[in-house]
């Protein structure tokens, strides 16, 4: 507990940090007036600008995300070079620049084509552009930096599949990512919508833990998939989509005006940081949910407890976050709490499904 202390108390300044800068220079190129004629063509100009938020933000973040990544080697987490650690910041900058970018020509651009109806339009456009980017995200973004492969243990793999089919989410295959090229920490995760679900182990994972663990892990997951975790989340992110461009609507003056973009996305991000804490109180109540239906799809508490314990101490995870900052911001319930919760479960003597 004390060297997850150590490890962890410096990370949470540095998320804090992450997320005033993510304010501040947005609101700093606000203030500054950037938006005077940078280029002849109005959706250049929004191009131009978005580049501008997006990079800088990035560069004032930088000397945080160096620092982090010093941490994760000096406390033996990060398995990157540094040549693979630069690729990864140049990936995901041009992917915001992209993204961000082409969300804004679209938003200008119905400002300027619907001077009347752009609200409207531009509410259902930001919407759509979330639901389309959860249903892309793991064939087109997530690939950019982890490449996926089926299991590959045949025994395993049908095991797996048995225990999704007795879940009542039949999957087609449980893909393995190849964490191990940057952190030795263990993890699994579900994502995508429709024909692009997918439960998705990190192949850390897979190396260690025995198949009791393995089959809660996954039992968890599937957990997400039976509630609907992504598609409510999507929902909510969607109506976020939505509302943050209506309060654009009513604050902006000008919003065909290319020098929007830095106001927009202070707006944006603001409304972003305003919604972590709610988000993370629904995270964790997805979690609490999956962590009950791994028990009761597997009906072994023991492995369960061990698979908590064994994350808990590859990951370092921290037992005493500080409340406020957990309550806030942590998307899990905390080790301690999934353990106290899983021998709950078993003095209630629950009846596997
Ligand atoms: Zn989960």
């Amino acid at each position: 507990m004390e060297r997850a202390r150590r490890y962890h108390r410096p990370l949470y300044r540095i998320r804090l940090a992450e997320m005033a800068l993510g304010l501040l220079v947005p609101l700093a190129l606000v203030l500054a007036q950037v938006d005077d004629e940078l280029s002849p063509a109005w959706w250049l100009e929004v191009l131009v600008l978005t580049a501008l938020v997006v990079a800088a933000t990035a560069l004032a973040r930088l000397p945080l995300a160096v620092w982090r990544f010093r941490h994760e080697r000096a406390w033996g987490f990060s398995t990157q070079t540094v040549r693979s650690w630069i690729a990864d910041r140049l990936k995901a900058l041009a992917i915001g620049v992209v993204l961000t970018g082409v969300a804004f020509v679209g938003l200008v651009g119905a400002a300027r084509a619907f001077p009347r109806w752009w609200p409207l339009i531009a509410a259902v456009a930001a919407a759509a552009l979330v639901a389309l980017l959860t249903f892309v995200a793991p064939v087109l973004l997530e690939p950019v930096f982890n490449r996926f492969r089926p299991l590959d243990d045949k025994r395993l793999a049908d095991e797996l599949r048995a225990l999704a089919d007795r879940a009542g989410v039949p999957i087609r295959d449980v893909l393995v990512a190849d964490a191990s090229r940057r952190t030795t920490k263990s993890n699994a995760y579900v994502s995508g919508l429709g024909r692009t679900r997918r439960v998705v182990l990190w192949d850390t994972l897979l190396e260690r833990a025995g198949e009791p663990e393995l089959k809660t892990v996954v039992a968890h997951e599937l957990g997400h998939r039976r509630f609907q975790h992504v598609a409510v989340g999507t929902l909510l992110a969607m109506a976020g989509a939505a509302g943050a461009v209506l309060l654009l609507w009513a604050l902006a003056d000008d919003p065909g005006d290319p020098g929007i973009v830095p106001f927009a996305v202070f707006l944006f991000t603001a409304l972003e940081l305003a919604s972590v804490p709610f988000l993370a109180v629904l995270s964790r109540r997805f979690e609490r949910a999956a962590d009950r239906f791994s028990l009761d799809l597997t009906g072994n508490p023991e492995a369960y407890e061990r698979l908590h314990a064994e994350l808990a101490r590859e990951n370092m995870a921290d037992l005493d976050p500080p409340r406020a900052f957990h309550l806030a911001l942590h998307s899990h319930p905390t080790p301690d709490e999934r353990i106290a919760a899983g021998r709950a479960w078993k003095r209630k003597g629950a009846v596997p499904v």
